[in-house]
């Protein structure tokens, strides 16, 4: 049984706007999206955070970023730019504690975030 939102995307027990999907990874769009492409892509592996990775890890991590170059391709936005963002534990504004990483794009994106 997967504990969160994600984790029930991941196994396909409740719906999401799927827009890639491979064994290790699933990417769909953000519920309330902060740019025109808000896209998040996490590990079908339930990892609460990014401090929860391990050394075996390692190659899904990998996986993760080469599909969020894929989706922004997809999107159309890999060329005029785009970004990845990882939010970890409260401070840095995670909600759902499913790894993943927000895919950002089609507008101008300011730095530093607030
Ligand atoms: P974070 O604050 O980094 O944990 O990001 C969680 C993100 O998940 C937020 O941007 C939410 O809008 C988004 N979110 C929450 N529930 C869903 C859902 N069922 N489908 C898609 N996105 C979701």
């Amino acid at each position: 049984m997967s504990e969160t939102i994600f984790g029930k995307i991941a196994t396909g027990e409740i719906p999401a706007d799927i827009v890639y999907e491979d064994e290790d990874v699933v990417a769909f769009r953000d519920v309330s999206p902060q740019a025109p492409t808000h896209v998040l892509v996490i590990p079908r592996k339930p990892i609460r955070t990014l401090n929860d990775a391990a050394p075996e890890d390692t190659q899904l991590l990998g996986r993760l970023f080469l599909a969020a170059a894929k989706v922004a391709a997809q999107e159309g936005v890999a060329e005029g730019g785009y970004r990845v963002v990882v939010n970890c534990n409260a401070a840095g504004g995670q909600t759902v504690f499913h790894l993943h990483l927000h895919l950002l794009g089609g507008r101008p994106l300011q730095w530093p975030p607030g």
